[in-house]
């Protein structure tokens, strides 16, 4: 038996409902892999297919119980990942003042000059919209779906597998809360090297074929209205 269906077991046995967002989690971890990996290798196609399967799930795996939902603002992703906002969504013009120090400071970069400036340049009365604008655009949702369930997991072996996940700002704001709502993501959870997604080993690739994680997350996305009717009634 697979480790995953031994886990799927055991979750369903403490918790039925749980057992279902788990093993939904467990499939998305993987296609966000392969996301990443399509990613590295230039392949659009395969990279907007699995992050679309991706952002279902996550719609879906929002509504699970026991998920928390923290923000990750941009300043602070450049805070902890040392510059890891990897071009996705431009840093801001900047006032002429802040433009002609920046040139005046001769040795930065434009982006660096603003990185290692941002709490300077944020009370600026021209700058500071811009950047607090880039903080929510170019942020992001952290979902942490097993805070406070160790009992699904005692036991339970899946290596490589974690049940953290991010998701754009401009995908998560259809279905999650408006960011000033949420509480801020706590550093240690970002501190692994799942924090912006990483792609599969060869072997995790052998062993979780692209076409086998894509059909679990969609045959389990089509059953989930009567897992996430059972969450809400579970949360509220
Ligand atoms: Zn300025």
């Amino acid at each position: 038996m697979s480790a995953i269906a031994t886990a799927t077991e055991r979750w369903r046995r403490v918790d039925a409902t749980a057992a279902y967002f788990m093993e939904l989690a467990h499939w998305t971890h993987w296609v966000s892999c392969w996301a990443k990996a399509h990613e590295r290798v230039g392949n659009r196609e395969g990279r907007t297919r699995c992050y679309d399967l991706k952002h279902s799930a996550m719609e879906c795996l929002a509504a699970a119980p026991h998920v928390r939902v923290s923000w990750v603002p941009s300043f602070q992703q450049l805070d902890i990942g040392r510059g890891r906002l990897e071009g996705k969504i431009a840093l801001p013009e900047l006032c002429d003042r802040h433009e002609r120090e920046w040139i005046g400071a001769g040795y930065f970069e434009r982006d660096q000059y603003i990185e290692s400036h941002w709490s300077l340049l944020r009370s600026c009365p021209v700058c500071g919209p811009r950047l607090i604008e880039h903080e929510t655009k170019a942020g992001l949702y952290h979902l942490d779906l097993l805070a406070n369930r160790p009992e699904l997991m005692r036991g339970v072996e899946l290596p490589g597998v974690d049940f953290d996940f991010h998701v754009p700002y401009r995908i998560g704001v259809a279905f999650l809360p408006a960011p000033d709502e949420l509480p801020a993501a706590r550093h240690r959870a970002l501190n692994s090297d799942f924090q912006f997604g990483r792609a599969l080993t060869r072997s995790e690739a052998n062993d979780h074929p692209e076409g086998t994680v894509t059909s679990r997350i969609r045959a389990l996305l089509s059953v989930r209205g009567g897992h996430i009717r059972r969450a809400s009634t579970a949360n509220a």
